[in-house]
């Protein structure tokens, strides 16, 4: 992969009570999700826009139109990943159910690096091994084209 920017996007209800700190620092130190990048890629985060995650349509289209000019960055140097609070199940919630819709609007503005997960917490993975959290199926396909 030769990505440049990561984009996170957040649940917007999680984000209510949640500084996204977790996933910032997990991106910076290159573990969790990211630890296929390197110090050189940039990155960024937002909010869905809330339900039903159509918010998500012109953050996108904004950033995949601003970055060749900004930062000499084309869409396919982007990676966004679908943070935590939006895959998983967790103490905010359990999965999103507008997962697939938002990953088809991503899709359409011309990204196909769509990763799930950002911060994984050990504590919410022991639950989810233990049944208290449901374990939902992780596609993370794109990753590996
Ligand atoms: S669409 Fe999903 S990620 Fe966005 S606010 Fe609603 S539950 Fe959260």
């Amino acid at each position: 992969m030769n990505i440049k920017l990561v984009a996170i996007i957040q649940c917007e209800k999680a984000k209510n009570r949640c500084s996204g700190y977790a996933c910032s620092d997990s991106f910076y130190k290159k573990i969790n999700s990211f630890s296929e990048y390197n110090n050189k890629t940039q990155y960024l985060s937002f909010t869905c826009g809330g339900c039903n995650g159509k918010g998500v349509g012109p953050k996108i289209s904004n950033l995949v139109r601003r970055m060749p000019k900004l930062a000499d960055i084309k869409k396919n140097e982007i990676a966004v990943h679908l943070s935590s609070c939006i895959t998983f199940d967790n103490r905010h919630s359990d999965r999103c159910p507008n997962v697939d819709f938002m990953k088809s609007i991503i899709n359409k503005a011309g990204i196909e690096t769509i990763i799930e997960g950002s911060y994984i917490s050990k504590k919410a993975q022991i639950k989810r091994e233990l049944g208290t959290y449901k374990k939902h199926e992780v596609n993370n396909e794109s990753r590996n084209k």
